[in-house]
């Protein structure tokens, strides 16, 4: 194995193998041109390791490695594998402060962030762990009393996951552990920005027990030749996704050449609803969490915020009062509350739809200018008012810490500004009127709705987006037969 991980980083992830080389057959190896890729602390710019870069022929490995081991695995005892993801389970625990600073320091996330990412990854093996055991099919009589019909799962085969950086480590665990668990072999393709964590969790599952083949990994600067060659090659079945809907519907039209099952979970726009009888202070403090977990990147992340007018002005104090409050800096710094955005793109982004903004009339009632000096890649909490309708960060995923606060006056106004986007993935609505509110998210076109919560992510729930935010579900029994194909016998005794 070649070891490059940065000699500062030994000291403190004592403990976690942090491999940063492909995974290919159960082997840790270079690429086949013996490329590297830096990969940096997005506070400081430091280079943090570097890892192998693939090429086309290493992903070709890849699909070989996972397609040798596949029928061997889909034979394996559901309960077997599961013991290897209760395993896994048990290991990112007592591995859980070194996972949670290799997260912060590879993504800039503040450590309470990436402390409850690791929580919650490590659960999707020990869901997965639970429910791989429980899949029943089912036995049915035809309607003309002709034959029986017998209906069971079998898993899809060679499978290509994709994840991206702003969460490292649960966006690959909520892919491999149904792969695994429903008999998948799989390969994954983590983000270029945050490749470690990935591969600190595929060691981890090879100390649990991974045989060779079963889940490989691979990291390039080169994705789109690298998936490409993955995606054309017979043996793949499936795609699963998680990443821009730019990038999905590129990856889309590549997975119909051979017709690949495919999950996909792409970008959101989350409108957070609060209506004039909704308990102020709780919507506060589920607009910090919708808003600012990872600092407001996630898909998830409320991306405008709808307020009743009679509760407005209250609501905007609160909230700029909670923002104002945030500590940002290194998300390494334990007293941190916010790191720094992924990239200097990522600044550039959100300054760009912030000015867009202003410019067409709205008012930074908090933050609102980028710092104009120092290293790193911070943007200040900020508050928007009075933004008009037409403003891009009303239309486009910020993935920042931006609040663009939109007033109005009634239901059917708001609904319309809600469903006004492409994107549906989630939604938050405050009332005290649980009725109201359950009326209110029926007419919303979203795949999850926070009722009087900021925060809707859970295992044991189907994860996912209507329109141009995905297709499919993970998370929950859903998200197993994913990776499921229906097979249906039909007979007669
Ligand atoms: P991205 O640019 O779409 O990248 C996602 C993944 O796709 C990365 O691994 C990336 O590799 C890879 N990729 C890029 N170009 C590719 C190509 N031509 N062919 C194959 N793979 C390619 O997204 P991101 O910036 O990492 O993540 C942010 C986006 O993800 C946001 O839109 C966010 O809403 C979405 N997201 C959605 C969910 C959800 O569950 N719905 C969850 C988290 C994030 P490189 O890193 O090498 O570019």
């Amino acid at each position: 194995m070649t070891t490059t991980l940065h000699e500062s980083l030994r000291p403190v992830l004592d403990g976690l193998d942090v491999p940063t080389d492909l995974l290919v057959a159960g082997t840790w190896r270079g690429g086949s041109d013996g490329g590297r890729i830096d990969v940096r602390d997005p506070a400081s710019g430091a280079v943090l390791a570097s890892v192998a870069d693939a090429d086309v022929d290493d992903g070709a490995a890849a699909v070989d490695a996972a397609a040798t081991a596949a029928a061997g695995w889909a034979a394996t005892a559901p309960r077997a594998r599961a013991e290897l993801l209760l395993r896994a389970f048990t290991l990112m625990h007592e591995r859980s402060e070194e996972l949670a600073l290799l997260i912060s320091l590879e993504n800039g996330k503040s450590l309470p962030d990436a402390r409850s990412e690791v929580a919650y990854a490590a659960e999707f093996f020990r869901w997965y762990g639970e429910e791989g055991v429980r899949l029943r099919g089912q036995v049915g009589r035809s309607p003309n009393g002709a034959n029986r019909l017998v209906v069971t799962h079998q898993p899809v085969g060679v499978s290509v996951l994709i994840t991206p950086w702003n969460f490292p480590a649960a966006m690959a665990t909520r892919k491999i552990a149904p792969a695994l668990a429903a008999g998948c072999t799989a390969i994954l393709k983590p983000a270029t920005e945050t490749p470690l964590t990935a591969l600190a969790v595929a060691a981890l599952l090879q100390e649990a027990g991974l045989p060779p083949g079963v889940l490989n990994v691979v990291t390039t600067t080169k994705p789109g030749p690298v998936v490409e060659t993955m995606l054309t090659d017979p043996r793949t079945r499936m795609l699963s996704f998680t990443g821009s809907t730019e990038i999905g519907r590129r990856l889309l039209r590549t997975a119909a050449d051979q017709v690949l099952k495919c999950g996909m979970e792409l970008g959101g726009n989350a409108p957070f609803v609060v209506l004039a009888d909704a308990d102020v202070d709780a919507a506060v403090e589920g607009a910090m969490v919708a808003k600012m977990r990872n600092g407001g990147q996630a898909c998830t992340a409320a991306n405008r915020f709808f307020v009743q007018a009679a509760v407005h002005d209250s609501f905007v104090e609160g909230l700029v009062a909670q923002m104002a409050a945030v500590r940002v800096g290194p998300g390494s710094d334990e007293s941190t509350q916010c790191g720094p955005l992924i990239n200097e793109d990522a600044v550039r982004k959100v300054d760009e739809l912030v000015r867009d903004a202003l410019d067409r009339g709205a008012r930074a009632v908090l933050g609102g200018e980028r710092p104009r000096e120092g290293a790193g890649c911070f943007y200040p909490p900020t508050v928007l008012v009075d933004v008009p309708p037409e403003a891009r960060v009303l239309h486009e995923e910020i993935f920042g810490p931006v609040a663009p606060v939109v007033r109005f006056e009634r239901e059917e106004e708001m609904l319309t500004m809600v469903n006004d986007t492409e994107y549906g993935l989630v939604s938050y609505l405050y009332t005290s009127d649980l009725g109201r509110g359950l009326r209110l998210a029926e007419g919303i076109d979203s795949g999850m709705v926070g009722l009087n919560r900021g925060l809707v992510s859970d295992p044991a729930a189907p994860f996912g987006g209507t329109k141009q935010s995905g297709l499919g579900r993970e998370g929950s029994t859903e998200g197993l037969l994913e990776f499921m194909e229906t097979q249906y016998i039909a007979t007669s005794w």
